[in-house]
């Protein structure tokens, strides 16, 4: 155990002005140095996506003690203290993996513990594909760093107090066992502390919500708006987080890089079969 307070970095996808974000600032600043990176706007269900093809600009903010009301502050950053860890935010026109790559390897540089939320709406099972606050994560572990996703499962009137206890005990956690990086995917069900169940170490579940799509505008012009509302209706395992998080309980769901089905080579081998031959094969 060392006394050294931790270096954190906080990013999200719900944009610099999310609630939920500050909640975890307000948790973090207890345990360590907290820098923020968040978008400068709403970029959830961006997934991983990254801006390569035009400048991601950097914006410091100015702080209130209670982080009541940031807003943006050029050009010089300005951290906060009032009796904890020092605060210093940013935010970035880009998306959460953007805010992670530029903390990481510019703008803060190396931390020990990476954290992306709090997030207004869960993400269990496959909604990480395409959740940005797992996405912008997923840059943090990568470069070697423990790394914590944290989501509340509402996203109207989300109760963030539980999800800050568990941060800050995470958080602490992390500091006295730094040995291996670990990425977590934490859920909080949106219920009073009383009312929670447990806290249940769980496997990702299959598919949570299936998409639907409305149509909206005139003759002229066919607009469509996506949403992900449709509850899969699927029976979810007792061992995953879906099934935790719907017995009202916390959901800590250890995850890895990488979607490979080894298990399939051997089948996929069959259906190419002899298409080596037959695609370098030189007819003369
Ligand atoms: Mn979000």
């Amino acid at each position: 155990m060392t006394d050294k307070p931790m270096k954190i970095l906080v990013i999200n996808d719900d944009g610099i002005t999310s609630p939920g974000l500050w909640a975890a600032v307000r948790a973090l600043r207890k345990v360590g140095e907290v820098f923020v990176l968040a978008p400068d706007r709403q970029q959830s269900g961006v997934g991983a996506s990254l801006t390569l093809f035009a400048p991601v600009r950097v914006n410091p903010w100015r702080l209130d003690l209670e982080f009541q009301s940031p807003e943006p502050h050029s050009p010089e950053p300005q951290s906060i203290q009032g009796g904890f860890h020092p605060v210093t935010a940013y935010s970035a026109e880009g998306t959460p993996g953007d805010c992670c790559i530029l903390a990481l390897e510019n703008v803060v540089g190396a931390v020990d513990l990476v954290v992306s939320g709090v997030n207004s709406g869960s993400n269990v099972g496959w909604d990480v594909m395409v959740s940005g606050t797992v996405g912008g994560a997923v840059q943090g572990y990568v470069r070697g760093y423990s790394t914590i996703a944290i989501s509340v499962a509402s996203v109207s009137d989300p109760k963030y107090d539980i999800a800050e206890s568990i941060l800050e005990l995470l958080a602490q956690r992390l500091r006295e066992n730094p040995s291996t990086a670990v990425f977590l995917n934490v859920n909080i069900p949106n219920v009073a502390l009383d009312k929670v169940a447990g806290i249940r170490v769980t496997r990702l579940g299959n598919r949570s919500y299936g998409e639907s799509v409305r149509q909206e505008g005139g003759m002229n012009e066919k607009r469509y708006w996506i949403a992900r509302n449709r509850p899969s209706g699927e029976h979810p395992d007792t061992d995953t987080d879906i099934w935790a998080l719907k017995n009202n309980c916390v959901s800590i769901t250890p995850l890895k890089i990488g979607l490979g089905d080894a298990e399939r080579i051997a089948e996929v081998e069959g259906l190419v079969g002899d298409l080596p031959d037959a695609l370098l094969a030189r007819p003369d």
